[in-house]
């Protein structure tokens, strides 16, 4: 944990861009800086491209200031191996991404799950502020998830806590690159709507093509989008009754989707193993800046 006297960088390496943030000691922003991730020239230009974001923002300290770095990444680092496993943006999997980091920058960093840092974001600063026990769930291209108690990460032994997009629900269902059929991911994310929706109906549409056609009261939009309802309250209300967290907070593009916090809350009441379920399920405050805010309060 960084001293009250050390700044923090936090970046935030996503599927299409990666934020790199600087903060103060007290927390205020010194530096912002966004830009494309450059995802189809692989591991490499990824690697460079993370290492000149924090050579940027240090470079607006002054010469010998001490600063710490956090960076979240779609996926997890294995406690063991210390290799990346289950992220969406495939090329990290099974890459020492932290060590080569670490080594390229000279120094060592945090790093985390991006739905980890999400979750830490908006529990200290953001919708689950005040709450106890807060699950945070990213749903965009991908769907992951976060645990925090009393303000602080739950990593867990295997350092695999929250990664609830993993979860295999239908074993009749899509291949999941994690290995496993049906996953979460595969049922509530962006990518998995689409994917299903090009399997069922030969059709390619993207999710918002989807939504606003089934706002529409079109037939085949409306009849996938009934189904991610269903779904998502499927895997949210089992979720809950595992862990019955005192909020859930949801984050990523498919947060703003109004209906999943009527229609979809529905559905998560019939699932769920209460009958009168009262979890407050938030939509996120800190918008898209969440995970580069977590991933600087998650650094060393
Ligand atoms: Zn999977």
């Amino acid at each position: 944990m960084p001293g009250a006297d050390v700044s923090r960088i936090g970046i935030d390496l996503g599927g299409t861009k990666t934020e790199a943030v600087l903060l103060d000691p007290a927390g205020l922003v010194l530096f912002r800086e966004r830009r494309a991730t450059p995802l189809a020239d692989g591991y490499d230009a990824i690697l460079a491209s993370v290492a000149e974001l924090v050579r940027h923002a240090a470079a607006q300290l002054p010469v010998g200031s001490r600063y710490s770095v956090g960076i979240g990444i779609p996926g997890s680092v294995d406690g063991e191996t210390g290799l990346v496993r289950n992220a969406n943006s495939v090329c990290l999997i099974g890459e020492p991404f932290q060590s080569d980091l670490e080594r390229m920058l000279g120094r060592r960093i945090g790093v985390r799950n991006d739905a980890d840092c999400f979750t830490l974001a908006e529990c200290r600063a953001g919708a689950g502020k005040g709450y106890g026990l807060v699950f945070g769930v990213i749903m965009g291209t991908g769907c992951g998830g976060g645990i925090c108690i009393e303000g602080e990460v739950r990593e867990g032994p295997h350092r695999i806590s929250g990664e609830w997009g993993h979860v295999s629900v239908d074993p009749a269902g899509t291949a999941c690159y994690c290995g496993n059929r049906g996953c979460v991911e595969t049922k509530i994310s962006g990518s998995g709507v689409e994917n299903s929706y090009l399997l069922s109906f030969g059709e390619k549409l993207s999710m918002e093509e989807i939504v606003a056609g089934a706002r529409r009261g079109e037939e085949r939009p409306l009849a996938a989008f009934n189904t991610f309802l269903d779904d998502f309250g499927r895997c949210l209300g089992g979720l809950i009754s595992i862990l019955d967290p005192d909020a859930v907070v949801l984050g990523g593009g498919l947060s703003n989707i109004e209906e999943l916090y009527s229609a979809g809350m529905e559905r998560v009441r019939r699932y769920a193993f209460h009958n009168d379920l009262r979890t407050p399920v938030l939509k996120h405050a800190l918008g898209d800046s969440a995970g580069v805010f977590g991933a600087a309060w998650i650094g060393i």
